[in-house]
């Protein structure tokens, strides 16, 4: 499987990083070995002194696709779940000075937590699901999907040009605002609507 994520996906969030609304989604992946599941602890790697939070709804895919049209996509994925897109700031901002990927950044092992998957059909309006991050017990993010520039099914259209979705493989679709650095101590909840989906200690 692979986890693909999509970089720039709300304005405010955009905003906060003195990023460019993208006139194409910005697509990174990360690789398997990021995963952490079942709430298990992340380490704070050594190579990094700025490991940011980024709250994020994931997409998991249910069939293989290529060139999904947009008004298909729908039929690519049945489950959603809650994912945190952990960034390694100071190394994702020196790629970024000098234009180079963001492998190492957003790719390192633990830096893809997520949560167990519910069925999409849970969900009455599937482009009006809040959700939320808090870190000891205090809310640093709320979003609504609602508010994102590209739609699950635009996502998964766009992505399928260019590479075959697989069933079982998972789609990040952004953060809102909110982001920041976590510590060794902190414990970080991620909510869908007021449903506690996944707990993370940062060891
Ligand atoms: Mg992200």
């Amino acid at each position: 499987m692979k986890i693909l994520a999509i970089g720039r996906n709300y304005v405010a969030h955009i905003k906060e990083l003195n990023n460019e609304i993208p006139t194409d989604p910005v697509i990174f992946s990360k690789p398997e070995t990021a995963l952490l599941r079942k709430n298990a602890p992340f380490y704070y790697p050594e190579f990094s002194n700025d490991i940011h939070y980024e709250v994020e709804i994931v997409l998991k895919i249910c069939k293989q696709g290529k060139n999904i049209s947009e008004k298909f996509a729908h039929n690519y994925y049945d489950e959603i779940g809650i994912g945190i897109d952990f960034t390694a700031r100071d190394i994702q901002d020196k790629a970024k000075e000098k234009g180079l990927p963001w492998v190492i950044a957003k790719g390192f092992d633990g830096s893809a937590p997520i949560s167990h998957f519910v069925p999409k059909s849970d969900f009455k309006d599937l482009y009006n699901i809040k959700f939320s991050l808090s870190l000891d017990g205090e809310i640093k993010q709320k979003g609504n999907t609602k508010l994102m520039i590209y739609s699950f099914n635009y996502i998964i259209a766009y992505i399928s040009k260019f590479i075959t979705l697989n069933k079982g493989d998972l789609i990040f679709t952004g953060t809102p605002e909110g982001v920041g650095p976590v510590k060794i101590g902190n414990i970080l909840e991620a909510c869908i609507e007021d449903k506690k989906m996944l707990h993370v200690k940062i060891k």
